[in-house]
This record gives C-alpha cells, structure tokens and sequence, in this order.
C-alpha cells in the first residue's frame, strides 16, 4: 500500500510539474523515463553530460536532461517536479564548479551518494586545470575543452559500474571508446583553430563562457606556459550571464576591441544580444568599426536537434568552423578590411539586428 500511495504522490507530482512548468522534459519523455525499463534511471543537469552517460552506459542507461533547451544553467532553479526526478533517479550527474548554485541545488545535490558532480571531481584530480575569475569564482565551463571534458568519463565509468557491477567492463570499453574519440577530435579542432594567424586569433562573446576553449584552442603554446593567453578572448558579462552591464564593464571590453584590432562580436546561441548591441553602439560612439556574427556559438547550451550543435562534439566543432570562418575574415592592423567589404559574407551590422 505504502509503495502504491508513493507511487500516486510521484505521478501526481510529475504530471503538476508537466503542465505548469515548460523546464520539464516532454511528456512522453519524462513518462517514458519515470515508468520501469529494467534500466538504469540516470539525471543529468545539462544534456553535454546527459550525451557522455548515454555513450558510456548505452543501452543499459535511460538518461533525463534536467535542463532542457535554451536554459540559462547558472540561472535555473529547480521547480515544480523536479524533485521527483531527483528522487527517481538512480544516479544523477551534475557539472558543479558553482554551474548549478543556490540553496536548492544544495538542499539536492549534497550530501547524495548518487549525485556526481564531474567537474567538482576534475577539480578534485587535476586542480591545476580549474580556471578562476578575478573574483576567484571558479571557472564552470569545462565542456568548452574537449580534452578536459574527456577527462570527466572516467568518473561516469566509475558511477555506473559500481551502481551495476554486472556491466562494467562493457561501460569501461564504451568509456575508453569515448574519450579516444573526443581526444581525436579535440587534437583536430585544435590543428584547425591554430590555422587561423596568430594575431587574429581573438574574440569576445556576450560572457565569459570560453576561457578554457580559448586555453585549449586559440593560444600559442608560449602563452599556455606563461599564462598569458587570457587577452585573446574577453566578453563584458561574467561567469553567469548578466546583461546589466555597467559602463566601466562597457569600456573595459571597448578598450580590448581597439587594444587587440577586433571587429566581430560573437552571440551565444541561448542568450540575448543585448549586451553585444550595446558594446556596438558604444564601439561606434568610440570610432571602432564592429559587426556582430549572424550564426551564433554554443556556449551553455547545445543546439535543438537536427541544428549544427544536436550533439555535445557538434556543438563545439561549430564553434571552432565558426570562428575559423570569421577571424580569418577579421583582418587587422594594415590591412584592415571595412565593414562595407565584408558585409553579406557572413556578417550582420547592429542596423539589422
Ligand atoms: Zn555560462
């Protein structure tokens, strides 16, 4: 009797937050997800994690992204039905590195033996790789670095296996399988992006969601080992996404743009481009010639299917054609390229937007 009244509570409970909230997963997913298929129930807080459990546990697993869609992480609260989840769940995976903050994620999140938080035991294991802010906030966007983000399947191998003994080797070979595949494409984006000349290698995005992206790919190897790679990339929100930009944040990034020639502002795909249209306006004020890229990146969220970044590998090898395609375009010093040569080859001024 006692399992039947539980199993009311959940339902009822799943289907409230189905109906009142749109951060619930469809219908039919989360139905599917809360019903028993003799597999594992794994939850993860974002789908780049949510893609790593579902290659690593294959068809053993039946993963549930918490955070759907276009959602802001830093921003998300859990709500309506999101604790039947977490109750539900077998396991549950989560980025940590302050990606998910606020008493409730902490009332979910700590103190569960099912609960794993990737970047929390990266950290752990490799501090010496773990980026911090000027406010020593640290950095949470790990998946921006595909050699970084390998190094986190480990730690989904481990969680799985010691949940099902019975399949570990299995979850261990498909773990191995993974990470050759994403150091493969990690040392091929990289090859890419140093293509692009050296001192066009720079970029600015609505916030600062690709330091370790820009570690990883757009530096020079003497920059890597004196820590100076963090001039080529800057955006004026900070770590979570804020568009209340004050005007010393405004001037520090116009300040950039003219110290290191940059003329093309990158959108992120989940975000609004108010912030970059506001550094446009203040750019023009200042004398800068500043476009805005019409394809945005991917920082915090992937890509709806069917879209250029459907998968976690996608999405960040959009990001590399992307900006491969632009900064080469992004002519500097002498040979500086008007916005009228290079409208309509990819770029949009503020006018259009
Ligand atoms: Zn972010």
């Amino acid at each position: 009797m006692k399992n039947i009244i539980f199993a009311l509570v959940v339902c009822l409970g799943l289907l409230a937050g189905c109906s009142n909230s749109d951060h619930s997963a469809p219908k039919n997913g989360l139905q599917r997800w809360a019903a028993n298929q003799g597999k594992i129930k794994v939850l993860s807080t974002v789908a780049m994690i949510d893609e790593l459990v579902r290659l690593v546990g294959g068809s053993h697993v039946d993963g549930l992204t918490l955070i759907q869609g276009d959602l802001d992480p830093h921003a998300y609260q859990p709500v309506k039905g999101d604790d039947e989840k977490f109750l539900m769940a077998d396991l549950v995976f989560y980025n940590g590195l302050g990606l998910e903050h606020g008493p409730s994620w902490q009332h979910y999140l700590s103190h569960q033996d099912k609960a794993v938080g990737i970047g929390n035991r990266l950290n752990e294991e490799y501090p010496s790789l773990i980026l911090y802010d000027d406010a020593g906030q640290r950095d949470p966007h790990i998946w921006t670095d595909i050699s970084l983000w390998a190094k986190t399947v480990p730690y989904i191998v481990e969680a799985l296996s010691r949940f099902d003994p019975e399949h570990a080797e299995e979850y261990r070979a498909n773990g191995d399988s993974l990470y050759q595949k994403m150091m493969a494409t990690h040392e091929e984006l990289y090859d890419k992006m140093q293509q692009i000349p050296e001192k066009q290698r720079f970029f600015v995005t609505s916030h600062d969601a690709f330091n370790y992206f820009t570690r990883a790919y757009l530096s020079t190897s003497e920059e890597r080992l004196d820590e100076t790679w963090h001039k080529r990339f800057a955006a004026p929100e900070g770590l979570a996404p804020d568009s209340q930009l004050s005007t010393t944040d405004i001037q520090e990034i116009i300040d950039h743009l003219r110290l290191y020639h940059v003329h093309i502002l990158f959108p992120e795909s989940n975000l609004s481009k108010d912030s970059i249209r506001k550094l446009v306006q203040a750019g023009k004020e200042a004398g800068l010639d500043l476009m805005i890229a019409d394809i945005p990146l991917y920082g915090d969220a992937m890509g709806p299917p069917g879209s250029t970044g459907d998968t976690y590998l996608k999405m960040i090898e959009h990001n590399v054609d992307i900006l491969s395609q632009y900064l080469i375009k992004n002519r500097i010093g002498d040979d500086e390229q008007t916005a009228t040569e290079i409208s309509g080859n990819g770029f949009t001024t503020d006018s259009k937007l």
